[in-house]
């Protein structure tokens, strides 16, 4: 790839360069490109942006579009006794975009809503250029109503939710359109959320078949209660006929048009983000050929600088390629070492000076951070806290630290926080921890490299893959999880991390008392000993992380597999 040459193209409107030929449009209800954009909330967004990324290195020619949520998601305080608040950002969108001359417009119930188009140029490794555009409704000329569309991501009732997916689905494929491409023959729908764009297809060929020849999508929600729906008669007034009576046998169940399966029958090409999920999504939604592509995040960007410094010195080149990283194996020990004391140090100052912990570098340090929601089991490391300051005072010092928001609406996910917050004050001078408030991309790259283990405790079959802990592993930091997601394909026990569970309780569902005693006894007689005792083996572990599960979780490799199995074929 190196030696390819540097091939530089730009949407027509947007340079005076030669025109590319992009073939595929990605939609994703929200992107995190940059940690400076507050356009995502979590693993879908940094997903989506870590896939735009990658395509950007491998010169795949794609194009982006997602909304503008020029309030981002929110930003999050937390107050002394726990409580979560919400406040909006205001990111200065022209430090960041530049908006385009082209305009595009829909109809939401009658009347027409303009759509003004942001851009933001992701440059791959060798030059090349894929654009991101965000779609933006706060204009003069539009209502009130009309120029919140695209203010606040995943904000609103279920009314302005349906206007934000009539933006993102038919506006994006008006804007694709309008911004004169006239190339792409795939669209890549990165969820649900931008189910209705098929319907503007479809209303332009008139033939399903036509539709489903360039429509892939890819699903992330393991439960059936995570998949938009919405009312008939809602969807009736706010679109009229684009949604035609003879589609209702197909894209509706009980009246409520559901946009998964609208995504589904429009799409010659359907997967998951893992393995499992895959299954699991083939269960759900029987009747459907789904297959799986296992998600992967962006080595440049995840990788900490100690690490980038080691990595250049053995494995030159794994910017480009990440396959490199498999030679890690070779990484003297003294390195691997020194590197994670260096990202471990810049994570535990910052904790001491934000939070006056007192936290030690040399202490066995626990990170948890991820969206704060009921089947992700937050508490579990601290629902028994006297068993846990007990290992604490056998096994050696244990440090916590903690991350993440809750869903605005989703109250036992800020009941969570709460209760992290009591049993942090109820341990205290037991076991140091401390909660990092804004979870967001630059928090969550200090902790996957800083800390020593990584721990994810999901219900299964509730994650559909994780990322977070391939970004631990990109900085030879161990897994330590429930056996769902990716981690049924990247956990080699005791090698690359641990699984939570045994291999029989792994075939049912997940059982709160049983994954917390596993939890409890393989930190207290496998993991510690083995930090504190052994470390010559433990640091054997970090490096088989960077080789095995960093070489292979990447983005680098997922988009080369959605292009040989989901857009030339
Ligand atoms: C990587 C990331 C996520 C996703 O992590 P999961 O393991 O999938 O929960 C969420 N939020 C932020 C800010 C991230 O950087």
């Amino acid at each position: 790839m190196e030696t390819a040459s540097v091939q530089v193209q730009a949407p027509n409107s947007i340079s005076s360069r030669p025109a590319g030929k992009p073939k595929i449009a990605y939609f994703s209800m929200e992107i995190g490109i940059d940690e400076h954009i507050p356009t995502y909330s979590g693993g879908l967004g940094i997903l989506a942006g870590d896939t735009l990324k990658a395509a950007a290195d491998l010169n795949v020619p794609i194009v982006a579009v997602t909304l503008l949520s020029e309030k981002g998601y929110f930003y999050q305080e937390i107050d002394p006794d726990g409580n979560q608040i919400e406040r909006p950002y205001n990111f200065n969108i022209n430090d960041f975009l530049k908006p385009l001359p082209s305009k595009t417009d829909v109809t939401i119930e009658g009347r027409p809503v303009n759509i003004r188009i942001w851009y933001y140029l992701v440059q791959g490794i060798s030059g090349y250029i894929v654009p991101i555009f965000f779609l933006d409704t706060n204009l003069e000329e539009n209502s009130a109503y009309d120029r919140e569309i695209t203010k606040y991501l995943y904000g609103g009732d279920t009314r302005y939710r349906l206007a934000q997916e009539i933006i993102l689905g038919i506006g994006g494929i008006r804007a694709i359109h309008a911004l004169g491409y006239t190339t792409i023959d795939k669209y890549h729908m990165n969820e649900g959320h931008a189910a209705l764009g098929t319907l503007e297809l479809y209303r332009r060929y008139q033939e399903v078949d036509k539709v489903r020849e360039q429509c892939v999508f890819t699903t992330h929600t393991p439960v059936a209660a995570g998949h938009d729906q919405f009312d008939l008669t809602l969807v009736k007034s706010m679109i009229g006929d684009m949604l035609p009576q003879s589609l209702y046998p197909e894209v509706t169940f009980e009246n409520r048009l559901n946009m998964t399966r609208l995504a589904l029958f429009f799409s010659h090409y359907v997967n998951g983000v893992a393995k499992r999920h895959g299954e699991v999504s083939r269960l759900m939604f029987p009747g459907y050929a789904i297959d799986s592509i296992t998600n992967g995040v962006h080595t440049a960007t995840w990788v900490s600088e100690p690490f980038a410094r080691v990595f250049d010195k053995y494995m030159p080149g794994w910017r480009s390629d990440p396959f490199l990283l498999r030679a890690a194996f070779s990484i003297d020990k003294n390195d691997i070492w020194a590197a994670h004391i260096e990202a471990k140090k810049k994570l535990v100052d910052f904790v001491n000076n934000r939070y006056n912990v007192g936290m030690n570098y040399d202490h066995f340090t626990i990170g948890f951070a991820r969206r704060q929601t009921a089947y992700k089991r937050p508490e579990l490391l601290i629902s028994d806290p006297q068993r846990l300051m007990n290992i604490a005072e056998k096994a050696g010092p244990i440090q916590i630290i903690y991350a993440g928001k809750a869903h605005p609406k989703d109250g036992s996910g800020k009941e969570s926080i709460r209760r992290i917050y009591s049993v942090m004050k109820s341990i205290k001078g037991k076991v140091k921890m401390t909660y990092i408030d804004n979870y967001d991309m630059a928090i969550s790259k200090l902790m996957t490299s800083g800390v020593d283990i990584w721990l994810n405790t999901p219900r299964r079959p509730q994650e559909a893959s994780g990322t977070s802990g391939m970004k631990a592993a990109h900085n030879g930091v161990p897994q330590f999880s429930t056996l769902d997601g990716w981690w049924i394909e990247g956990r080699i026990e005791n090698i690359t991390g641990w699984a939570i569970g045994t291999r029989k309780s792994n075939e049912r569902e997940s059982d709160d008392d049983a994954d917390r005693d596993d939890l409890y006894t393989k930190l207290e007689s496998w993991i510690m000993p083995k930090f504190y005792n052994d470390r010559d083996n433990w640091i054997r572990t970090m490096r088989s992380c960077i080789a095995i599960n960093a070489s292979f979780f990447n983005t680098n490799r997922m988009i080369q597999q959605y292009v040989l199995n989901a857009y030339f074929m």
